[in-house]
C-alpha cells in the first residue's frame, strides 16, 4: 500500500482581507515552522484577493505552506466578466484549486457538468483540483449517500485521463455536517472515503486509487480529527471554519501529537 502524506487544507471561505489574510499566514508559519515538521501538508484555501500576499509570503520565506483558490474558471480567458482563469492562478502559482465545493453547487448552481469542465481546466493549467462531493441530509437520511456522493465522483472526473486523475484530492463533505458543529463519525466518514477510493479503483485501477487522497470535511475540530484521521481511508482534513483560528488550525494539522 502506498504511504500517502496527509493533507490538511484550510478553507477560509469568505473570509480574511488580504491584510489579514498576511497577518494569519504568518501565524500558522510560526507555528509550524519546526524543520522536522513534515508529516502533514499544510494547504490555505484563499479568497482571490488573498491570492497575491499568500504567495509573496510563502514564495519569499520558502515556508511550507501550499496554497489554492476555491473556485476556477471552466475557461481560460475571454469574455467572462467577474471569472477567474487557470493561467491566472497557475501564475500566481496556486497548487490547488477547490472545485464543486457544496457551498457554490448550492449557491451557485453548479453541476457535475460544471465541476467536470472546472477540473479539467485545472489540469491544463498544472493546478490541482480538490473535488468536493457529498450528500445532504435528505439523501443522509434516505440512506442513498453512498450512491449520491459516487455519482457525483464519477461526473466530476468524466474523461479525465489516468495521468492527471492519480493526483486529484477528493473531499467528502457531507452537507449536513458543513458549518453546523455536526461532525461525521469517523466511522460514518470511512464508510463513504472508503467506498469513493473502490470507485476511483473501478474508473481507473487499484493501483491508481491507492495514491489518491481522500479528505474528510465538515466541521472538523482538533477534538475530532484525530478520531476521523485514524480510519485507514481519510487522509486528511477539509476544514472550514476551525482553519480560521490560526491556533485550531494547527492543533489539527498536529493531530497527531
Ligand atoms: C468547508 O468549508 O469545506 C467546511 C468543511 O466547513 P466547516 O469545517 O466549517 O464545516
Amino acid at each position: 500500500m502506498t504511504e500517502r502524506l496527509p493533507l490538511m487544507a484550510g478553507n477560509w471561505k469568505m473570509n480574511l482581507n488580504h491584510l489579514e489574510a498576511i497577518q494569519h499566514t504568518q501565524k500558522l508559519a510560526f507555528a509550524l515552522a519546526d524543520k522536522d515538521f513534515d508529516a502533514v501538508e499544510v494547504a490555505v484555501l484563499v479568497p482571490f484577493t488573498d491570492l497575491r500576499s499568500v504567495q509573496t509570503l510563502v514564495d519569499g520565506d520558502k515556508l511550507k505552506i501550499k496554497f489554492g483558490s476555491q473556485d476556477i474558471s471552466q475557461y481560460d480567458g475571454g469574455a467572462y466578466t467577474g471569472e477567474i482563469s487557470g493561467p491566472m492562478l497557475s501564475k500566481l502559482k496556486c497548487t490547488y484549486a477547490v472545485i464543486g465545493h457544496s457551498e457554490r453547487r448550492e449557491y451557485h448552481n453548479e453541476t457535475d457538468e460544471l465541476v467536470n469542465a472546472k477540473v479539467k481546466a485545472a489540469y491544463r493549467n498544472g493546478i490541482t483540483p480538490i473535488l468536493c462531493i457529498g450528500e445532504p441530509l435528505e439523501i443522509r437520511k434516505a440512506g442513498t449517500h453512498v450512491a449520491h456522493t459516487l455519482a457525483q465522483l464519477d461526473g466530476g472526473l468524466k474523461d479525465v485521463p489516468a495521468d492527471q486523475a492519480e493526483s486529484v484530492v477528493v473531499a467528502y463533505e457531507p452537507v449536513w455536517a458543513i458549518g453546523t458543529g455536526e461532525v461525521a463519525t469517523p466511522e460514518d466518514a470511512q464508510e463513504v472515503c472508503a467506498a469513493i477510493r473502490a470507485r476511483i479503483a473501478e474508473l481507473y485501477s487499484a493501483e491508481l486509487a491507492d495514491k489518491v487522497r481522500v479528505l474528510y470535511g465538515g466541521s472538523v475540530k482538533s477534538s475530532s480529527a484525530a478520531g476521523l484521521m485514524a480510519k485507514p481511508d481519510i487522509d486528511g482534513g477539509l476544514v472550514g471554519g476551525a482553519s480560521l483560528d490560526a491556533e485550531e488550525f494547527v492543533k489539527i494539522v498536529r493531530y497527531r501529537e
